[in-house]
């Protein structure tokens, strides 16, 4: 089963995915970890093409397909992939059908985060990551450091108001063509609304699954 994660910065799809990945043994690609990782390589090919990314800009779908194509290879084996960040455009979610059919494959779920505004930054703001396992956390969930890891949770770079800010609008303009794309095709499109701060991660987990379940998808 390939899923893609459709939602703004700081709507919880990172968390979903994790969740989904341990439910259903799927490898996840974000493309944000990517370009992270990437960012820490000055001699990666794309070093200096990523480098618009600590702007709050987005990477032309060039160089965006081409990190996914690297990465959908090394992850051949796997059951499935949900992807988190990707695709944010029309002809990006052109070439991952292309990518995946040239494999078998096919985008079987969309999950569409609709998270409200206030609620995005309020959540964004008090994000802290993981330097190591990448996994996020919460300024509530009074963590200073990563449980699994041992190690001090950072705030990332690209974490601040207006930089965040930008993110929105940037997403929701480029984002809207993917929708459509996606609702005018075959596979299971699932939203999501979470309008209120105090939902669960594992109350929007048990949401997702019951879509699911309706699909005949899970059980
Ligand atoms: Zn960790």
């Amino acid at each position: 089963m390939n899923i893609v994660l459709l939602g703004p910065p700081g709507s919880g799809k990172g968390t979903q995915g994790q969740l989904l990945a341990e439910r259903f043994d799927l490898a996840q690609l974000s493309t944000g970890d990517l370009f992270r990782q990437i960012l820490q390589d000055p001699d990666h090919p794309l070093y200096d093409e990523l480098q618009i990314v600590k702007q709050g800009k987005l990477v032309s779908d060039e160089v965006v397909n081409a990190v996914v194509e690297d990465a959908i290879k090394k992850l051949g084996n796997a059951k499935g992939i949900i992807f988190d960040g990707f695709p944010r455009t029309v002809a990006q979610a052109q070439a991952l059908d292309k990518m995946l059919n040239s494999m078998n494959k096919r985008v079987d779920v969309v999950l569409d985060f609709n998270v409200a505004q206030d609620v995005l930054l309020q959540r964004l703001l008090g994000r802290r990551v993981c330097p190591d396992c990448k996994r996020v956390f919460h300024i509530k969930q009074r963590y200073v450091e990563c449980p699994d890891c041992k190690v001090q949770l950072v705030t990332r770079e690209d974490d601040n108001e207006e930089v965040i800010m930008k993110r929105f609008k940037e997403y929701n303009e480029k984002t809207a063509g993917v929708k459509e794309y996606y609702l005018d095709s075959d596979c299971a499109y699932i939203n999501l609304t979470v309008d209120d701060a105090d939902t669960t991660p594992e109350e929007v987990h048990q949401q997702i699954i019951s879509e699911l379940a309706k699909r005949g998808l899970a059980q």
